[in-house]
């Protein structure tokens, strides 16, 4: 089976949550073989989501399984109000990202040229520190696109990725949390998957279960690379996937 937990029906807030909007991703996913999927607006856009549109599709499509997320920005000082979002809605999974550091944007277009003349290790240091301490604040069950500081095609010189990353696994492990697969990075510059392949498989060696997103802003990215995705996790070794109902998670087969 293939899954999409990562669906953006809002985008960046230029659509509206209508049921003829979203029933498009739903119909979308069908197409694709995609029977679980989760609509996982930005949390900016929090207040837009309608429960009587999920509940109606859910009604209308009984062989999908509709689910209920959100991606959150993870940023240092937020803790509190992202508890209280986290309330506001019966979800079924809390995407928790990085998109600043600092305040900078760095995975937006308007903002990549201030990777230029930087210390790439340093900028990868904050990004996975930042990483941790979203992991570390238990408010969240994914770890959204766990490398997205690599989009631009930039790599750290001094260490490996690994070195990076290999702490955070452990956080991630001891917290029980979920690392998402997310296939949007075919789309950008550095095109390829977040995370990389070698860290899939530490990640699969460490035991930690995974989610599939395709980071859709529109019914046609709906489950784009999935399948590439999902291969690359039947290569790791990966038997099942991870669902969620109500932040309690299931194992789904892969296959
Ligand atoms: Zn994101
Ligand atoms: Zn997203």
């Amino acid at each position: 089976m293939l899954q999409d937990y990562h669906i953006h029906a809002l985008a960046h807030g230029e659509y509206q949550y209508t049921y003829d909007w979203l029933r498009t991703f739903v119909i979308a996913a069908r197409e694709r073989g995609i029977t679980e999927l989760g609509f996982s607006e930005h949390d900016e856009y929090l207040s837009r989501i309608d429960l009587a549109v999920l509940q109606r599709l859910r009604q209308e499509f009984p062989d999908m399984n509709i689910r209920l997320g959100l991606e959150v920005d993870f940023i240092p000082g937020r803790e509190e109000h992202i508890r209280e979002i986290s309330r506001q809605y019966d979800f079924d999974y809390l995407i928790g990202s990085i998109h600043f550091i600092d305040g900078w944007g760095f995975d937006h277009p308007d903002f990549s040229h201030l990777f230029t003349g930087k210390d790439i290790d340093q900028i990868y240091r904050s990004y996975f520190e930042l990483v941790h301490r979203a992991v570390k604040s238990g408010l969240f069950d994914v770890v959204g696109h766990l490398d997205l500081i690599k989009i631009w095609g930039h790599r750290p010189r001094k260490h490996s990725v690994k070195h990076y990353v290999e702490p955070l696994l452990n956080s991630i492990k001891a917290a029980g949390m979920i690392i998402e697969i997310n296939s949007a990075g075919l789309r950008k510059p550095v095109k390829e998957i977040y995370p990389a392949p070698e860290l899939v498989d530490l990640i699969f060696s460490r035991g930690i279960a995974v989610t599939l997103g395709s980071d859709a802003h529109h019914p046609a990215q709906l489950g784009e690379g999935l399948p590439e995705a999902r291969q690359m996790l039947i290569d790791a070794g990966f038997k099942g996937i991870a669902g969620f109902d109500q932040r309690q998670t299931k194992l789904l087969p892969l296959e």
